[in-house]
């Protein structure tokens, strides 16, 4: 029972370190934030919960290049922008996606549950 409330407090933060970050951070990235606060947190335990969230629909997954898993809290469809060279993940704030949603021609039975869209290339820095 104790081992069971842990891990919903681990997930909390992991949870509350997503609302706080706009970075679309990788279970990576979360481990090495949240290693230092959370005693005993393993990479492991960042994964599963991350999985978890996902599946209650609390969290996003957003594919980045070359395959790297990052997180976002924001779970409404919006656009990203991914630099090709760094890895950097940006929400396209400004793009209203509900327009391509809505004019995305859907054969006959299929419907619609999410709008994954992400653009590649190179972020300001990376642009240099
Ligand atoms: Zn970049
Ligand atoms: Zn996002």
């Amino acid at each position: 029972m104790e081992k069971k409330l842990r891990y919903s407090h681990q997930r909390e933060m992991i949870y509350k370190y997503l609302l706080s970050t706009k970075e679309h951070p990788s279970a990576e990235m979360i481990y090495e934030d949240l290693k230092k606060e959370i005693e005993g947190l393993s990479l492991g335990t960042v994964y599963r919960n991350l999985k978890l969230l996902e599946s209650l629909g609390s969290i996003r997954r957003v594919t980045s290049h070359q395959g790297t898993e990052r997180y976002d809290a924001i779970c409404g469809d919006h656009a990203h922008f991914i630099c090709k060279q760094c890895g950097m993940v940006h929400d396209i704030e400004n793009l209203n996606v509900n327009v391509i949603r809505d004019g995305v021609p859907l054969d006959e039975g299929f419907s619609f549950l999410q709008l994954d869209l992400n653009i590649t290339g190179l972020c300001p820095e990376c642009s240099k």
